[in-house]
């Protein structure tokens, strides 16, 4: 998901909606905002894309107010319906409180079963909604000692905006596996999951939000609070490879550098003869640039992808997905004919899109084909909000890199090694004993315990 607020700005709801819109890729499936005006809160929240719903003059009226949260949804926790749309809003005893989460709890289930067993009445099936209740029973006053209670109840991966009618609330969790960036517009501050939030409105952007620091931004200014002990950060690495726009700097790095120079070490690991170097894009894009360069091969556009079609990944429904992939790529045949190709993409999840692109050069004529992958094999499920499928579905669990290379249907398969990808990341090599970053779909090690699928499993 993506999440933006804004405190302090005359056009807070249209400068959310723009960020919202700059923060689409992370969640095509219902968006919304909510203002306040310093006497109500105003809330609109729909299923469907940024630019659709914000786009009506009137709507965007009635998000009247100087500080503003929104929220892109794309569900890994919840059922897509209107009430699981953000943000979230609560009327409590000290006032409203509006909440945005990008992320996912992992102890979100046993936690709802207990604030249940005491009488809380929840309206979504949300994993964020246990915030709203853990705060509104908190033995604490102020809001932001009932948030602080809260967050120390739940477990998992968070980045969190906040309204109330006094404040913009920013939090990252302790191990800072989602992003948050600070920027400021003149006398207005922003929060936004990534930069290219910032340079859509002509935000100057401050710095990222550490993992484990709650901003609290009021008329007095920025408050930075740490209610957790300082841990070493665990980035999740996917946002790198894959989920990110390649405009975005995250942690001082940026996307698009990395990305390039996970091809480029790609490339340095296996050499592959070839004639072509071709992306599967948008998302091998930067990657095969990066591998181009190194191995020496022309980087082409053989693949030609239509544009008004939505990422197939994120549909949440198995028909869409299929046919999304017939309706998004087509091969240059002009270009394919007689050719070795070196195919270029970020990742293998199912393989199902992988299996039709490489079908689909084929059929355009080409010779060889040579599928590289810019991750190592996806071999487990995101708990901590990126929808991976189970792990039943996951073509890396399923098979070794020869037999996904047979379902895939390519002459040969690489993927980066673990190592490889945390030396394009400007590591000598992966920490075995505490890695740098989350890669916990790679390598099955998950940095934040998963409560509730263990108690799931053993309840079974
Ligand atoms: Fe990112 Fe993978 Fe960790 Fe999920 S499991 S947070 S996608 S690195
Ligand atoms: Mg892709």
């Amino acid at each position: 998901c993506g999440v933006f607020g804004i405190f302090n700005n005359a056009d807070a709801a249209k400068h959310t909606a723009l960020g919202l819109h700059a923060l689409q890729h992370r969640g095509q499936e219902a968006a919304g905002i909510v203002s306040y005006d310093d006497t109500q809160f105003n809330a609109y929240r729909d299923a469907g894309h940024v630019g659709d719903i914000f786009s009506s003059p009137e709507r965007m009226r009635r998000l009247e107010g100087h500080c503003a949260i929104g929220h892109n949804r794309y569900s890994t926790s919840g059922d897509t319906v209107i009430r699981n749309v953000q943000p979230l809003f609560a009327e409590m005893d000290f006032g409203g409180f509006a909440v945005a989460h990008n992320g996912n709890l992992t102890n979100a289930r046993k936690l709802r079963r207990e604030l249940v067993r005491r009488g809380s009445l929840f309206q979504s099936t949300t994993d964020t909604e246990v915030v709203i209740h853990l705060m509104a029973t908190a033995p604490a006053h102020t809001v932001i000692e009932r948030l602080i209670h809260a967050l120390k109840q739940i477990e998992g991966a968070y980045s969190f905006t906040a309204l109330t009618d006094s404040e913009l609330i920013g939090v990252r969790d302790p191990l800072g596996v989602r992003p948050l960036v600070l920027g400021t517009l003149g006398d207005s501050y922003i929060l936004a999951s990534e930069t290219c939030a910032l340079d859509i409105i002509g935000a100057d952007f401050v710095r990222d939000i550490e993992p484990g620091e709650m901003v609290v931004i009021d008329k007095e200014g920025l408050r930075s609070l740490r209610p957790f002990p300082r841990q070493r950060q665990r980035m999740c690495v996917f946002e790198y490879i894959y989920f990110s726009r390649p405009d975005s700097q995250i942690e001082g790095t940026s996307v698009y550098e990395a990305r390039k120079r996970i091809g480029a070490e790609l490339a340095r690991e296996k050499e592959t003869h070839a004639d072509l170097v071709v992306p599967v894009p948008d998302s091998g894009v930067p990657a095969a640039i990066g591998y181009s360069n190194q191995a020496n091969i022309p980087f082409e556009l053989g693949i030609v992808r239509n544009h008004y079609v939505g990422r197939t990944f994120i549909e949440p429904t198995d028909s869409i997905r299929h046919l999304g992939v017939k309706l998004k790529h087509n091969a240059n045949s002009a270009l394919l004919r007689g050719k070795r190709v070196v195919l270029v993409d970020d990742s293998i999840v199912r393989g199902t899109t992988s299996a039709k692109i490489v079908n689909m050069v084929r059929q355009a004529g080409a010779a060889e084909v040579h599928m590289r992958i810019a991750a190592p094999p996806t071999r487990h499920p995101c708990f901590y909000g990126i929808d991976t499928p189970d792990e039943s579905e996951l073509l890396a669990a399923r098979f070794d890199v020869d037999g996904m290379a047979e379902e895939i249907g390519c002459d040969t398969l690489a993927f980066i090694s673990d190592d490889g990808l945390y030396r394009a990341m400007g590591y000598p090599k992966r920490n075995a004993l505490q890695p740098q970053f989350c890669d916990a779909c790679f390598t099955g090690e998950y940095p934040i315990r998963l409560t509730d699928q263990v108690e799931g499993e053993s309840r079974q």
